[in-house]
């Protein structure tokens, strides 16, 4: 038998990528399309199916050779079902079948699986996590994701939503966040925080350089307060600052309740190094258990833009080997008696 292959897709709210790897996750060939989300789930998935088979003439693959793909896409997902739910970035969709439309249409079965669980498992297998039996992952970006390696699973939860970790309550008040929650570790640290703390202190006649910034590229984003902290303006710093010790009581937290080996942080914001991750890493020492603090290891993510469609393989073949496990489990039971 010929070394087994994968096909990872990676269906974001503005572009589809699509890798065709090896077990190892060594990357053959990849293929990158927007998703144009108005066409709705037709048109989208038809793309899907295209991009994949671009990507496997690339790579000189006939798909019949693919044993197994994966779909990381942005949740809520019923991963058991394989069926994209209703992600508010994606208009249109309700309970749309994915995993099993791109088995129909591909001839390769497919799993389905929401992006920070993706990210999360991609690097425990391939990337900055491989070797840890317990990690954590949180992807750092416009919201907070995150994912939970215990004993070398992913830990889903009683309904396949674990691993929230954007919002554990790191305040009793404060700012809302994307669903609603007051006082949540992305209502403080995320993109989206630092830019509104920024919209904030710009209205009231703060932020000068960062506010110069925006007008000359809009909209303004973390990455724009980063900037002006970068060009030295105080508080722009401050704000990254203050995002980054928010962060690190999550940290703190995430280190208390699990005890992990690791901890691999992703996403965009990583960018942004020691401005915010110094006080983030300090703030996560002084409020957590010492002995739990010096176990762990708090490393940055090394999949990059791929995490996503990497941890999609990395899904489907752990998914693939559990089920030929089940089978041939089956098959060894010893009939009746
Ligand atoms: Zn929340």
């Amino acid at each position: 038998m010929s070394a087994p292959l994968y096909a990872g897709v990676d269906l974001g709210g503005t572009k589809i990528l699509v890798l065709i790897t090896d077990e190892h996750g060594e990357v053959l060939s990849e293929d990158r399309v927007p998703t144009h989300a108005a066409d709705g789930p037709d048109g989208v998935v038809a793309r899907i199916v295209d991009t994949v088979r671009t990507a496997g003439q690339r790579a000189s693959v006939d798909l019949a050779a693919v044993h197994a793909g994966g779909v990381s896409a942005p949740g809520p997902i019923d991963a058991e079902l394989g069926e994209i739910t209703q992600p508010p970035n994606l208009p249109g969709w309700h309970n749309v079948p994915l995993a099993r439309l791109l088995h129909e249409q591909l001839g390769i079965p497919f799993v389905l699986e929401n992006d920070a669980n993706c990210g999360c498992v991609g690097e425990h297998l391939f990337g900055a996590g491989k070797g840890y039996r317990s990690l954590i992952f949180l992807t750092v970006s416009t919201g907070i994701g995150g994912g939970i390696i215990v004993d070398n699973r992913l830990y889903v939860g009683a309904s396949g939503a674990a691993g929230e970790l954007g919002h554990l309550i790191v305040s009793r008040t404060g700012p809302v966040c994307g669903a609603g929650h007051v006082g949540c570790l992305e209502a403080f640290a995320s993109g989206t925080a630092i830019a509104a703390r920024a919209e904030a202190a710009i209205a009231q006649g703060r932020l000068p350089r960062t506010a110069r910034l925006a007008e000359h590229n809009p909209p303004l984003t973390a990455e724009t307060v980063y900037l002006a902290a970068q060009q030295g303006e105080e508080e722009a710093y401050g704000i990254i600052q203050e995002a980054g010790s928010y962060l690190g009581l999550g940290l703190a937290s995430m280190v208390n309740a699990f005890n992990p080996e690791a901890i691999v942080l992703g996403g965009g914001l990583t960018n942004m190094g020691e401005t915010l991750l110094g006080p983030a890493v300090d703030t996560a020492r002084k409020r957590s258990f010492a002995q739990s603090f010096s176990d762990v290891r708090i490393v940055e993510g090394e999949l990059g833009e791929r995490a996503a469609a990497l941890g999609a393989v990395a899904v489907a073949r752990q998914r693939h080997a559990e089920a030929a496990e089940t089978d041939s489990a089956t098959r060894e039971v010893p009939s009746g008696r």
